[in-house]
Formats: C-alpha cells, structure tokens, sequence
C-alpha cells in the first residue's frame, strides 16, 4: 500500500504538486491520468523518492520515503519517464548491473533475469547494445529493470508514449499479467490508455486533486443527469405532443429532424422510457431510438483538466451534484422481475 499525504511540490512561486492526497491498496492496477503538465512525473519521482517534497509524507508499506528510503525504496520497481539506461552496455550487461544495484540474492539472479527476458519479450536482444536499440525494445528495457527483484509495486511513467500500437498492447498485456501479483501504478495522459488497464483511476489537474474512483463508477457518477435521446417517426409537433403528455418527462429539446423523424433530448425525473414507449405507440409514431444520452468519459475528462479554471470547475462541479441513486433502486412501479 502507498499512502500519499498532502504532497506539495513547488518550484519558486508555481506548484507542480499541490497539496495531494490518495491511497493505492494492495492488488489496484491505479492509474495516474492528467495533461501534461499535471503533476504525474513530479509525483511519481516523489513517491518513489528520487525527487524530495517540498511539504507532505509519503508512505510506502508503511515506511516514510524520507525516514526509510532504504526499506521504502526496496518495495518499488520504477521505470521513469525517461529510463536511466547505459547505452554502451549490452542488455544482459545492463539488466546484471541493476540486479546487483537492488542487491538481488546472487543465486537468484540468474533465475531472474531469464524471467524478466521472458516477460519483456527481450530474449532475442539480450546480447545487444542499447544504443542499437528501437524505442520500442529500449522502452522494454527500462520495464525489465523495474520489474527485476519482483518488488511489490511496480511504478511505470507513461509506459506506452512514443510506442507503437502492436507494442502499446504488448505492454498492456505485461501491466495486466504483472498485476496478477503486483501492485502497478501507471500514468498516462490518454483516458483510453488508462481504462484499458486500470481499476481505479486518479484524475490530476495543475498538481492538484481531481477525483479518484473506479472508471465504472466514474462513469455512472458523471451521467447522472438523466436525459434520452429519443427518435420517433414522427413530425416534430406531433412528437412533442407526445411528450408533453407523459408526465415523467420535464422538457425537451428538437435536435433534428428528416423527412420522417424527428429526434429530442429529453429530459426526465426517474425513468421516463417505458411511458414513452406507451405514449409514441398509443399516439401511433413508431420509436425508432430511444437511449441514453451520457457524457462519455473522454468528455469529462477534457473539461475535467481543462486549462480553463471555470470550465474545469463546472466539469468537477458535476461530479459532486447527488445523482438521485435512491431512486434508481427502484420506482415502486415496477412489476415483479
Ligand atoms: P506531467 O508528468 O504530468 O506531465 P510534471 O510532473 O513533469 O507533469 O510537471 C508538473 C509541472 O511542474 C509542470 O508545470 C512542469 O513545468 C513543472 N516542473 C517539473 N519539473 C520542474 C523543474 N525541475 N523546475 C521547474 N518546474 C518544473
Ligand atoms: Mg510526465
């Protein structure tokens, strides 16, 4: 487990961590998401103590990086944003050196570095220089490092920018067999990247804290404002009359319309689908659509860390608003399932 507790990291006048707070339990593939510039780089090099805070704690297993670097440190495997590689040294070479720098049992280097070979897909480039590597194998390097001595937490800083897509799924497929037994943590700026993986999700913004959740509950959370899209084959005055007999429905508005059709968003209180089903067939306008109509989570996110402060607030402001879950459980009209 790492706790982080009110970091703040300021550079002169401007914060590049500001006052942070968040917990990665045992067994969470977390990841780290923000724009550039956020804050995840800072953060990271904190957590795994190559950079000092400016104020705040850090505990990794219990140990304060600061306190007990040594006993922190020997928990965490790192792959910076740029890996600290040797290009004169061969692969092999380089992979020995770090094992000997984590002071891996001796006897149990050998069995280890074919392991890490194995996982990162290096066999074939064990015997070659780095600096004749692709950014692709270099990259895989740099993950082999972090895992050698299997720490307990794996910390992995934008694992797949500058990858191509073969190997982007590569690594995520090594993120998600490194999970199995291993606590990761990853950042990325790309929400799609982080989803793919991750079981929870920590959004960061100018160094400070956004929100940190599941992507499902993220995503429930968000579309909580309960409004259709409904699509009738109907003129819109026709259609309109419709709705504004069902009572569920508090307005509407015409968002196109063809020949044939016309489509609304509609809003509603509780749930509003089935006497629209009703209604439309009652009043003899076939509904061809009827669905629901929901941010997606690329949306958010981009308000979310928008770099307009007001924009960002009202993305965040959304999040706190209560989604009527209650009512959700059930209406009291529902039939029996
Ligand atoms: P991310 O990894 O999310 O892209 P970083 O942690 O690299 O973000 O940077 C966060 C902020 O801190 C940025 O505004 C960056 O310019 C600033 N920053 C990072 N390192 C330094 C430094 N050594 N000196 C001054 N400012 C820095
Ligand atoms: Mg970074």
């Amino acid at each position: 487990m790492i706790e982080v507790k009110n970091l703040v990291k300021r550079y002169g006048d401007h914060y590049a961590v500001d006052h942070l707070s968040f917990t990665v339990e045992d067994g969470q593939i977390f990841g780290f998401l923000g724009p550039n510039g956020a804050g995840k780089s800072t953060t990271m090099n904190i957590m795994t103590g190559y950079l000092a805070a400016t104020e705040g704690q850090v505990l990794v297993e219990g140990h304060d990086i600061l306190e007990e670097p040594e006993a922190a440190r020997a928990c965490i495997g790192y792959l910076p944003e740029i890996p600290p590689l040797y290009p004169d040294m061969t692969v092999e070479e380089y992979l020995r050196f770090c094992a000997e720098l984590k002071k891996i049992p001796k006897d149990q280097r050998e069995d280890q570095l074919n392991q890490v070979l194995a996982l990162t897909h290096l066999e074939d480039m064990s015997a070659r220089l780095i600096r004749n590597l692709s950014k692709g194998y270099r990259q895989r390097v740099g993950l082999a490092q972090a895992i050698l001595g299997f720490p307990k937490i794996i910390i992995l800083d934008e694992p797949t920018v500058g990858l191509d897509p073969k190997q982007v799924v590569e690594i995520r497929d090594l993120v998600r067999h490194l999970a199995k037994d291993h606590t990761v943590i990853l950042s990325s700026h790309i929400l799609s990247e982080i989803r793919a993986v991750c079981d929870h999700v920590l959004i960061i913004r100018k160094g400070r804290f956004v929100v940190c959740d599941t992507p499902e509950d993220l995503e429930e959370k968000l579309s909580s404002g309960s409004s259709l899209e409904v699509t009738a084959k109907a003129a819109p005055e026709q259609a309109e009359a419709v709705l504004r007999q069902v009572p569920a429905v508090s307005g509407y508005t015409l968002l196109g319309q063809t020949p044939d059709t016309a489509r609304f968003e509609v809003r509603m209180e509780g749930d509003a689908r089935e006497a629209l089903f009703y209604a439309f067939a009652e009043a003899r306008c076939p509904l061809v659509e009827l669905r629901p109509r929901m941010a997606s989570l690329e949306e958010v996110f981009l308000d979310l860390t928008d770099d307009d402060d007001t924009v960002a607030a009202q993305a965040a402001a959304l999040l706190q608003a209560p989604a009527a879950p209650v009512e959700k459980e059930g209406t009291g009209d529902e039939g029996d399932l």
